[in-house]
């Protein structure tokens, strides 16, 4: 296989902080690929301003000018981490590239992996993905949350290994079938599992952030969940149908038993407090399932829109 063209992209919201230093490093993770032979000199970095309200993009316009190699996208607004890597992603596709690889602005995830992920990238692999080696820099909320996703988007169907991330390598051919993908609340760990090109798994650890603060809450990282899962599966649609069906039968039973009792031993219904509780019990189990419809919906009415996924501001290569 010939020696590739590499794009590293990196989502950046609100990262004047350290995206610099980010660059840097980088870089000489780059560089040396390129002395190791690994990969060709004209790759570059690829960074996507989420609509930065901080000195982000002014960086980057300086290290756009000191560095081509340096090459960047801006959003008019902030449209969240999973917009901002399809931008990374597409763009380094329309810039031209090989194999792109995705990585936080914060570096948190070891930056010298992407020597393994390029090495099995010359094996023949399209998906090399990130695994992480544990969640130690994770608080204890956001493991456990994190840990029943991932069981729980495996449990519904959608395959996708725990411990996953948004750091990984795609080669140009994953990126043209992305390409041709429609819908917009991608969700991209899901979506380079599914595809079913060959992948390979490569370990790394996870630092703690340097600098700044998290870009992410726990309401918008609910958001990635949800969003997760009703793209990826109808499982809890069916389980609604299966829930109504049983429901339903335990509703004819009770009716049966009602029926008896006032025909047969002439009981007078007494039970206001079992009909209120079971009245109460009835409409919270609807809400409920209302609630996953409504997700569902959601979903629907997102796709069907067909809206552009981002409208980019400036664009730097
Ligand atoms: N990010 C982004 N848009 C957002 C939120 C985050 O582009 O709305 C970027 C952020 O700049 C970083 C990456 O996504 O490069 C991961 O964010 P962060 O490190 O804050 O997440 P965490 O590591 O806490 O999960
Ligand atoms: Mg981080």
């Amino acid at each position: 296989m010939r020696k590739p063209t590499l794009a590293v992209i990196i989502p950046c919201f609100n990262e004047e902080l350290l995206i610099e230093s980010t660059v840097n490093s980088l870089f000489e993770v780059i560089n040396t690929l390129i002395e190791k032979g690994k990969i060709l000199s004209d790759s570059y970095i690829y960074l996507v301003d989420d609509g930065s309200k901080d000195k982000t993009w002014s960086i980057i316009e300086v290290l756009y000018k000191k560095n081509p190699l340096v090459k960047g996208v801006r959003f008019v607004k902030n449209y969240g981490n999973q917009k901002a890597l399809m931008a990374g992603l597409l763009g380094a596709r329309e810039i031209g590239c090989d194999c792109v690889v995705s990585i936080d602005a914060d570096l948190q995830q070891d930056q010298w992996a992407i020597e393994a992920f390029v090495d099995k990238y010359s094996d023949g692999y399209d998906i090399v993905s990130g695994i992480r080696n544990g969640r130690d820099t994770d608080s204890i909320f956001k493991k456990y949350t994190a840990l029943f996703f991932y069981h729980l988007m495996n449990l519904l169907g959608a395959k996708i290994p725990v411990n996953h991330s948004d750091y990984r390598l795609v080669s140009k051919r994953a990126l043209d079938i992305l390409a041709q993908y429609p819908e917009k609340q991608m969700f991209l760990r899901g979506f380079f599992h599914e595809i079913g090109l060959k992948t390979a798994y490569v370990k790394f650890d996870v630092k703690p952030r340097v600098l700044g603060k998290s870009k992410f809450n726990f309401i918008s990282l609910l958001g990635l969940a949800l969003n997760g899962i009703t793209s990826f599966s109808i499982v809890p649609l069916r389980i609604i149908a299966v829930l109504g069906f049983f429901m339903a039968l335990f509703s004819f039973g009770l009716g049966i038993e009602v029926l008896y009792e006032k025909i047969f031993l002439n009981s007078t219904p007494k039970g206001w407090a079992t009909q209120v509780a079971m009245s109460a019990f009835f409409g919270g189990l609807q809400i409920f399932c209302l609630g996953i419809i409504g997700e569902y919906v959601g979903q629907v009415y997102r796709e069907v829109k067909a809206r552009p996924r981002y409208i980019k501001d400036v664009e730097l290569y």
